[in-house]
């Protein structure tokens, strides 16, 4: 299916791009390309940017840093949008407000050269705040849940939102955000954070983060952790216990260093990426009875994402339902109200045009709310017809109740 991307264009102009590749935009350094792709500078502009392509009933995507996705290689049906909002506010109190598309790495160099702690772990893992909301980033034993007070998100209708941690109902990489069919998108987020440390000290804890990851994963193009760690076992043992580390499919490995990490040599395919996670997945499972869950998310043509799908919308179905309903009773009553008054005859005749009348005074509130509420096309047409379906339906109430004036 395509979908129209003119009033986007008539919108933003040339900073929406056509038929964008995304391998660029994504760190495995991979994926087809995108119908239209635009980059956003600020959280206003993102949130206006969703909304217009929301209202155009066009698939959209947001990327932050690229890092937990694996586009497929025919590419996404719809826009994306890069999130280059990354403004950062250090409070006194502590309290870091950041726009969704800020780089952890940077969030937490400036919070720790502050002397504030409990965001050291964010300092090497790729990506922006945005995605570590969705997706609960985490590591060497902390995770965004631990910090986070709240996020700002932007549904459609204009709702913008503010939700308390809680709301987000993390666990183990996993929020109530991700994999949400429903349109979001997270504009900001809100940490708070130990105030009076010493910012030496945190640096040198950083440090220690940082080596550790470069003797433990493997440099180059990869999404990190591909399979999340089962319950009391990691991913990445079961893979090597399975014999598969060093594995390769087209142009893609299971990293020698570490066998969650599945690394892009050059030329890989999203393809080779899932023929490869299919294999860890089956090998591993018939071996030692697991099921390894992807960390990573499959986006785009072919790897069907719920979150992409158009869904039928059900206030506009039940709108133009009415709408149609009440054009049909009005044709018919015009037609036929001198013949239908004689069947009813003259104490049922004021009945139907009662009730004819309440149907269309309930259809013109239905109409108005509906309007207020999505700006929806139907909604006006509906207030219209309805208002003067009411109108009608009155006067022939009126009429009905002198016998043999219709
Ligand atoms: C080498 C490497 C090491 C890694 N190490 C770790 C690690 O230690 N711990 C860890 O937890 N993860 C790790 N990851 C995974 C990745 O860093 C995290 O998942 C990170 O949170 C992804 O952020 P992102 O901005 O790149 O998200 P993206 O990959 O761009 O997006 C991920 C998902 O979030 C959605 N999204 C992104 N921004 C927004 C927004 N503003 N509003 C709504 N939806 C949004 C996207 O649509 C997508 O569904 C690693 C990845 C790599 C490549």
């Amino acid at each position: 299916m395509s979908y129209d991307y003119e009033p986007l264009k008539r919108l933003y102009g040339d900073r929406l791009k056509l038929n964008e590749p995304l391998a660029r935009y994504t760190v495995a350094r991979l994926g087809g390309p995108a119908d239209a792709r635009i980059s956003v500078g600020s959280a206003a502009m993102l949130n206006e940017v969703a909304q217009a392509a929301w209202q155009q009933g066009i698939p959209t995507r947001i990327i932050g840093g690229g890092a937990n996705v694996l586009f497929s290689d025919l590419g996404y049906r719809g826009l994306i949008i890069i999130n280059d909002a990354k403004t950062i506010d250090i409070h006194d109190d502590g309290t870091v407000k950041a726009e969704s598309g800020a780089v952890l790495t940077h969030i937490a160099r400036q919070s720790m050269s502050r002397g504030l702690a409990g965001f050291e772990w964010a300092v090497s893992v790729p990506g922006t705040l945005g995605g570590a909301i969705v997706n609960n980033a985490g590591a060497h034993g902390s995770d965004t849940a631990a910090v986070l007070t709240s996020a700002e998100i932007t549904f459609p209708n204009s709702k913008i939102e503010t939700w308390p941690v809680d709301k987000l109902n993390y666990h183990y990489r996993e929020s109530a955000l991700k994999r949400r069919s429903e349109p979001f998108v997270v504009l900001s987020g809100t940490l708070q954070l130990e105030l009076g440390h010493d910012p030496a000290e945190l640096q040198a804890k950083a440090d220690g983060f940082i080596a550790h990851r470069k003797t433990t994963q493997p440099p180059g193009a990869s999404l990190g952790s591909m399979f999340k760690n089962p319950p009391g076992d990691y991913a990445g043992r079961l893979i090597e216990a399975a014999g598969l580390k060093g594995k390769q499919i087209g142009g893609v490995m299971i990293s020698p260093v570490h066998a969650n990490f599945f690394v892009n040599t050059g030329g890989g395919t999203a393809s080779d990426y899932l023929s490869l996670t299919k294999l860890a997945q089956q090998t591993v499972k018939d071996q030692f009875g697991v099921d390894l869950e992807l960390e990573v998310e499959l986006i785009g043509e072919g790897f069907d994402s719920p979150s992409d799908k158009q869904k039928p919308n059900f206030l506009n179905s039940l709108l133009n339902l009415l709408l149609v309903t009440e054009i049909i009773i009005a044709i018919l009553v015009d037609m036929f109200a001198s013949p239908l008054s004689q069947l009813l005859g003259p104490s049922n005749t004021p009945l139907l045009f009662a009730g004819l009348t309440i149907l269309g005074v309930v259809s013109t509130i239905i109409g108005t709310w509906a309007t207020i509420k999505s700006s929806s096309l139907t909604g006006i047409c509906l207030i219209f017809v309805s208002f003067i379906f009411a109108g009608v339906s009155l006067l022939f109430f009126y009429l009905s109740l002198a016998p043999g004036s219709i």
